[in-house]
C-alpha cells in the first residue's frame, strides 16, 4: 500500500537502528517522551524498543484522548445519560472506561440509559435529525485533531437549527500538556522523570502544525521532532533526537513533511476558533487541573452546550487507588510498575483507562509486549537452569 509498505520496510529500520545505536554510543543515557498514544502503540506493535540500545528509554506520555479524561468526567456522562430525555452518544472505547464505584457507561445502557456507539459526530448529528423527540448529546472528546470535525458539527446544527442537538464537551490541547508534564515537579524538582526529547504528535500536528513547539524547544531547552506513525517514522524520529542531543541543540525538526507544515491547516483553525475557547481550567487524569488546557463552546454557541443544558450534580470522584495510570500518563512508571497489570487488570476487565483504549500505554504493552517480556524472560530461565 502507498505510503504505508515503505515506512514498515525491516530491512531500513534495522539500517536506521545501527545508525542510532552508532551515534548514541558516548556514554550517556536518552530519555525521550512519545506524547502521542499512536507513537506509544506503534512503538508496541512493531516491537521498536527491541531495535534500540540500551542506553535509549522511550518514555509514554499522556497523548491518548480516552486515557486523559478523569474519573469525574466519565461520572458526568453517565449521569447526563440517566436523564430520560437525553440520548447519548459516544465512541465505543469510552463505553468501557470504568467510572466510579463500579459504574460505566456500558452498565448504564445495561440499566435502560438510552446510550448509543458512534464513529463519528455526524452521526450523532443525523441521530438528532431521526429522531426530534430525544435530546442527542454527542460525548466530544480528543485532541486538536478531532476537534474541527466536533466545531463542523455544531456549525451544521446551527445551520439547521437543530435544537435536540448538543455536545459534552472534553476537547483537550497538546501543548499545555506538554508544559504540564515539563513544569510538574516530578520532571522540575523531584527528578523522578527525565525527559531529553519530545516525539512530537503525528495527526495532531497536521492540525495545529510544527510552529506551537517551538516554545518547548525553546523555554525548556527541549528537542522536539514531529514524527508520523509508521515505524520508520518512529525510528528516524530517535534518531534526530539523538543528534540534537548530541550537538547540543534544541530545535523543533519535523520528519513527518508528507502530512505536516510549519503553520498547519489554517482553515481547520479558523473553524475551531469560531465555535470554541479556552477553558480557564480542566482535570485530567494524571496531570490534575491543567490551566487552558481544554475547550468549550463559545456564548454563541452555548444552545449546544450539555453542560448548560442539562445541569448535573457530581461529586468528587478518586481513581482505584491501586491504578497507576496518573503516574503512566506523567511518564513516571511503566506498565509493568502496576500490580494490577495483567492480573487484575486486562483489556477484558480494564481498571484503568489505559488499559481500555488501544491507544493506552497498559492496553499497547498488553497487547504486544507483555508476551514478548515473557518469551524472554522463560527463554533466559531455561537458559539458566
Ligand atoms: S494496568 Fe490497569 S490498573 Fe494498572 S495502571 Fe494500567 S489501567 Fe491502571
Amino acid at each position: 500500500m502507498k505510503y504505508v509498505d515503505e515506512y514498515r520496510d525491516g530491512r531500513l529500520a534495522g539500517a536506521i537502528a545501527e545508525r542510532i545505536a552508532a551515534e548514541a554510543a558516548r556514554g550517556r543515557d536518552y530519555y525521550f517522551m512519545e506524547f502521542c498514544g499512536g507513537h506509544t502503540h506503534a512503538i508496541s506493535r512493531y516491537g521498536l524498543e527491541d531495535l534500540l540500545p540500551a542506553n535509549i528509554r522511550m518514555i509514554h506520555g499522556p497523548g491518548c484522548p480516552v486515557c486523559v479524561l478523569p474519573i469525574g468526567r466519565i461520572d458526568h456522562a453517565i449521569r447526563l445519560a440517566e436523564r430520560p430525555e437525553i440520548t447519548l452518544c459516544t465512541y465505543g472505547d469510552l463505553m468501557r472506561v470504568p467510572g466510579p464505584h463500579g459504574t460505566s457507561l456500558l452498565k448504564a445502557k445495561a440499566a435502560g440509559a438510552d446510550i448509543r456507539m458512534v464513529y463519528s459526530t455526524l452521526d450523532a448529528l443525523r441521530i438528532a435529525e431521526a429522531e426530534p423527540s430525544r435530546e442527542v448529546v454527542f460525548f466530544a472528546i480528543g485532541f486538536e485533531t478531532t476537534t474541527p470535525p466536533t466545531a463542523l458539527a455544531i456549525r451544521i446544527a446551527d445551520k439547521k437549527r437543530l435544537k435536540n442537538f448538543s455536545i459534552f464537551c472534553n476537547h483537550v490541547i497538546t501543548p499545555a500538556a506538554i508544559a504540564s508534564i515539563l513544569d510538574h515537579p516530578d520532571v522540575r524538582t523531584l527528578g523522578a522523570i527525565r525527559i531529553d526529547g519530545f516525539i512530537g504528535p503525528a495527526h495532531v500536528s497536521t492540525v495545529i502544525g510544527t510552529q506551537p513547539y517551538k516554545f518547548f524547544a525553546e523555554e525548556y531547552e527541549k528537542p522536539v521532532v514531529v514524527a508520523g506513525f509508521e515505524p520508520l517514522d518512529v525510528m528516524q524520529a530517535i534518531l534526530m533526537l539523538v543528534r540534537q542531543v548530541n550537538d547540543g541543540r534544541h530545535e523543533v525538526e519535523n520528519e513527518y513533511i508528507r502530512a505536516v507544515t510549519e503553520e498547519g491547516n489554517l482553515k481547520a483553525q479558523s473553524e475551531v476558533a469560531e465555535v470554541f475557547e479556552l477553558r480557564e481550567a480542566f482535570e485530567w487524569r494524571g496531570l490534575g487541573i491543567v490551566p487552558y488546557s481544554a475547550l468549550r463552546l463559545r456564548e454563541a454557541f452555548a444552545q449546544y452546550d450539555a453542560e448548560r443544558r442539562f445541569p448535573v450534580v457530581t461529586e468528587p470522584v478518586r481513581d482505584n487507588p491501586a491504578c497507576e495510570c496518573g503516574a503512566i500518563l506523567r511518564g513516571v512508571k511503566r506498565p509493568t510498575e502496576c500490580r494490577l497489570f495483567g492480573t487484575a487488570c486486562t483489556p477484558e476487565t480494564p481498571i484503568g483507562s489505559c488499559m481500555v483504549s488501544a491507544e493506552g500505554a497498559c492496553a499497547a504493552h498488553w497487547t504486544y509486549g507483555r508476551f514478548r517480556e515473557d518469551t524472554a524472560a522463560s527463554v533466559g530461565q531455561r537458559a539458566a537452569s
